[in-house]
């Protein structure tokens, strides 16, 4: 029998639509993703992008305080035990996510730690559907929540050192021993920039920005506290010409190059290089299927809904918005499309 209502991805998108859709008694189904090499390295582990930063102090309901007592409480405690202690902060974006999932699974959402790798979405609802791990079936409606994952520069260089002090995740890689006590750098101008090389300041013994321009592109408060923090130099008007290491010790330092000057570069030595240059949509899956823009986002051809261009299909979260890209409009868009899908299973007669 098919499924009512299948959910791909497990952020704040992916977790918002199945509390919606299982408080609806559609009794979803969630494909969190893969725990495998492939998406470790691609950054499109299950609980998404939030699972890989630190604190979240923009998500309406978590100001600061102590978390540990009410977490204890929430969470299946056999998830728990593998969680960070908690301290005194508004709620870090690990602990949020397993907040989320533990909500959507109070309400009977059946969670897969699986990837869909293919759907025939050509020949109309229900939808024949694949996953990595060979399981077959078919879903009368789907939310695609897939999220985006983290851009590198496309260097020969970075590529060849992935693993080896190339990453695009400090919160998940930082605190390896190769990056203790060492020079480490980051490229970019956002806020993911200013969150990494603020973080990495943990346990670099310095970190350098590097960025492409003369002003950063990020928040006023991120931008500020990166640039207060005596650990950080910034290196302005400047890109990343090449990575440099050897086999043995993986990066030893970059080369970058003045944007204002081509002729002129500098070499730093560092140990680490974080690429924070912004993301692209994980939709890779879906080509040729649904429409797309020029960036392989999903478009909602319907200003206000989350209808995507095949009917019963529906997109949320930053899969389908290049615009906002926010924790709190994910969730928005994840209880919107939960709102469409019941609709759309309503009018058929299948809820
Ligand atoms: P972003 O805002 O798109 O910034 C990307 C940065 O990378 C820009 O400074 C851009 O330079 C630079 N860049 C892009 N391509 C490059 C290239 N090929 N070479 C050199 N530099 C390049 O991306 P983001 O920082 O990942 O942030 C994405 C969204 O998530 C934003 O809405 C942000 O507010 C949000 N976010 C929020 C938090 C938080 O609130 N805690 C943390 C992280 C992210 P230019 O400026 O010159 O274009």
């Amino acid at each position: 029998m098919a499924e009512r209502i299948t959910i791909i991805g497990s952020g704040p998108a992916g977790w918002t639509a199945a509390i919606y859709a299982a408080r609806a008694n559609l009794e979803p189904v969630v494909y969190e993703g893969a725990f495998n090499e492939d998406n470790r390295l691609k950054g499109t582990l299950p609980l998404g992008q939030l699972a890989q930063t630190t604190e979240v102090e923009n998500f309406p309901g978590f100001p600061s305080g102590d978390m540990t007592g009410y977490l204890d409480d929430s969470i299946d405690e056999k998830i728990r035990k593998y969680m960070a202690p908690n301290s005194k902060h508004g709620v870090s974006g690990p602990e949020l996510m397993e907040l989320m999932r533990q909500q959507a699974k109070n309400f009977g959402t059946r969670v897969v730690t699986d990837d869909i790798v293919d759907l025939d979405l050509a020949n109309g609802s229900p939808f024949k559907i694949k996953s990595l791990g060979g399981d077959e079936f078919e879903s009368h409606a789907i939310i695609i929540a897939t999220g985006a994952s983290a851009n590198y520069l496309g260097l020969e260089s970075e590529e060849r050192f992935k693993n080896m002090g190339v990453s695009a995740c400090a919160v998940c890689d930082g605190a390896m021993p190769r990056y203790r006590d060492n020079a480490l750098v980051v490229v970019g101008g956002g806020d993911s920039a200013m969150e990494e090389g603020t973080f990495l300041t943990k346990y670099a013994s310095k970190v350098y920005i590097v960025h492409r321009r003369a002003e950063f592109r990020a928040s006023k408060i991120m931008a500020e506290r990166a640039l207060a923090n005596p650990k950080i130099e910034v290196k302005w008007n400047s890109n990343i010409d090449e990575v440099l290491g050897d086999d043995t010790n993986g990066v030893t330092g970059v080369r970058i190059r003045s944007t204002i000057d081509e002729g002129q570069t500098e070499e730093l030595a560092v140990s680490g290089y974080f690429a924070a240059i912004g993301h692209t949509p994980n939709t890779s899956f879906l080509k040729g299927q649904l429409e797309m823009n020029d960036k392989g986002y999903l478009i909602w051809p319907v200003s206000h809904r989350t209808n995507t261009s095949v009917d019963g299909v529906f997109a949320a979260g930053d899969v389908a918005d290049d615009h906002y890209k926010q924790a709190v409009t994910a969730a928005g868009t994840g209880c919107a499309s939960a709102l469409d899908a019941e609709r759309w299973l309503a009018a058929r007669g299948l809820v």
